[in-house]
């Protein structure tokens, strides 16, 4: 049978390249008679939050994806998070160990730096030399009795070339000189990506894997993988990454890729569901306007073209709007009230702009700004009475940085960064956040400025921002 899954990394915001290959996955399940899954890939876990996680799934099931097995909804593989299956991947790590197919590696991060600038210093790509892959058993026996720490890596062969089998691709090959002895398990006894990846595909039987051509690369050493496990690999299949419009890899810099901005904004999710239907895709009918049932109904994976589709908003908005024009009045405005009604934006804004109105008409001026997409400024909007447009260029775009990577996303810790670099560049708090309530509420009155970062989340306040900046 066939069996699909999204294996997210929790590590961030849920990015729309996510949803893309969700829904590849998804519609290749099921028009296979099979199962899509979803499994959480939170083998890093100086990276992975909770938070994360659980926008995630949101986002995914907001967009109109299901899963019939996860960590959310259970099943017959459970646990479907990574970090609930240790034991699992160091037992098959000892597996490999005992049959010579990985080999205890003894390096510290010092051997390892200095390694790596011997090696630069030649002119040669940094890799692990393979320094401990010939100890015997015995010496790597006794250093682990002597307490010394260790990972465990994969051996790898040295000559020849690779051949891997891509279901759009064909065969592609990669010679073996350029895959590194991947480290499987870290010192720590935790796995890295790519163990914990082809274990539990296997174990969860994974039929199919339909995944970002980023991946191409590790294909060799997953391959491997399966060959020393004595297991059949799943087919894979690498989707080509979204662009911009400039054809460069999708980046929010150039280009808002949450899901959360693009449900804020009021992008209808089976708008985005299409939109991202037709990265790559066209139906066969060359169909513009067309549900998750219809792509499924006809779904052909060789329909997917490699060229790096290229995700445009003007586009998405045309389709939206397509969208919206087939409502009825009834229907957009039980579409409106949906999307106003985001419970816990619109509770934090009734508490923010309680102390402020009169009436609660007086709601519509207060408290317009959570719900817009980009506040309508100039330039011009920014002028203080202290600081120069240069330093509130800076003031801002020193916060985009700093908030961009923000593990979590709270007014306690906007606050902190905030006052931060105000402190750093000696500049009064009361000033520093002055452009603040521009980029972001499009006006100098206005609610707490951070405690609206807050509550219209990291991607919106980061989009307002960088409008601020441009
Ligand atoms: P970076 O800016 O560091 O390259 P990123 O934009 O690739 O980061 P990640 O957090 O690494 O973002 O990716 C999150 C998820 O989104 C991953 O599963 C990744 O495969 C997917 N993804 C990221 N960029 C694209 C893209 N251009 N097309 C399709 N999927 C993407
Ligand atoms: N956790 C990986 C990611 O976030 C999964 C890659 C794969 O599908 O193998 O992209």
């Amino acid at each position: 049978p066939v069996r699909t899954r999204i294996a997210p990394s929790p590590t961030g915001f849920p990015h729309v390249g996510t949803a893309y290959i969700a829904l590849f996955n998804l519609a290749f399940a099921k028009a296979h008679g099979g199962e899509f899954i979803l499994r959480i890939e939170d083998t890093d876990q100086v990276r992975s939050t909770e938070q994360s996680e659980k926008m995630i799934l949101d986002a995914l099931r907001w967009v109109g994806l299901d899963w019939a097995e996860g960590p959310d909804v259970g099943g017959p593989h459970a646990p479907y998070r990574q970090s609930e299956r240790a034991d699992i991947y160091k037992k098959h790590a000892q597996q490999l160990l005992d049959s010579d197919h990985a080999f205890r590696c003894f390096c510290t991060s010092e051997e390892l730096d200095t390694m790596r600038a011997a090696q630069m210093a030649n002119g040669e790509t940094p890799r692990y030399d393979g320094r401990y892959a010939n100890l015997t058993r015995a010496e790597s026996d006794k250093m682990v009795a002597d307490g010394m720490p260790y990972v465990i890596r994969m051996r790898v062969p040295t000559e020849g070339v690779c051949r891997v089998e891509d279901m759009l691709r064909g065969t592609v090959e990669i010679p073996w000189a350029q895959v590194d002895m991947q480290v499987l398990l870290k010192t720590d006894g935790l796995p890295t990506y790519h163990l914990a990846n082809v274990v539990d595909d296997h174990l969860m039987e994974i039929s199919h894997v339909l995944r970002g051509e980023e991946w191409l690369n590790s294909a060799p050493k997953h391959q491997l993988l399966y060959e020393y496990f004595g297991w059949e690999m799943p087919v894979l299949c690498h989707m080509p990454l979204l662009r911009n419009p400039d054809k460069s890899k999708l980046s929010k810099r150039k280009n808002p890729t949450s899901i959360t901005y693009y449900r804020d904004a009021g992008v209808l999710p089976e708008a985005l569901l299409n939109y991202l239907g037709r990265m790559g895709y066209s139906m066969p009918d060359e169909a513009e306007k067309f549900t998750l049932e219809e792509m499924i109904a006809s779904f052909d994976i060789h329909r997917v073209s490699l060229g790096g589709p290229i995700f445009d908003i003007e586009k998405l908005n045309w389709l939206n709007a397509e969208w919206l024009r087939a409502l009825t009045p009834e229907e957009l405005k039980n579409k409106i009230l949906a999307w106003a009604n985001d419970s816990d934006k619109l509770t934090a804004m009734a508490a923010a702009i309680q102390p402020r109105i009169e009436l609660l008409s007086d709601a519509v001026n207060w408290g317009a700004f959570y719900f817009q997409n980009l506040p309508k400024i100039t330039s011009d909007d920014f002028n203080h009475k202290t600081l120069m447009p240069e330093q509130i260029m800076e003031i801002l775009q020193l916060t985009i940085w700093q908030l961009e990577v923000l593990p979590t996303w709270s007014e306690e810790n906007i606050y902190a960064t905030i006052k931060g670099l105000a402190a750093a560049l000696d500049i009064k708090m009361r000033d520093f956040i002055a452009p603040f309530f521009i980029a972001i509420a499009g006006s100098s009155s206005s609610t707490p400025v951070m405690n609206s970062m807050a509550i219209i989340g990291a991607d919106m306040t980061l989009i307002r921002l960088r409008n601020g900046v441009e």
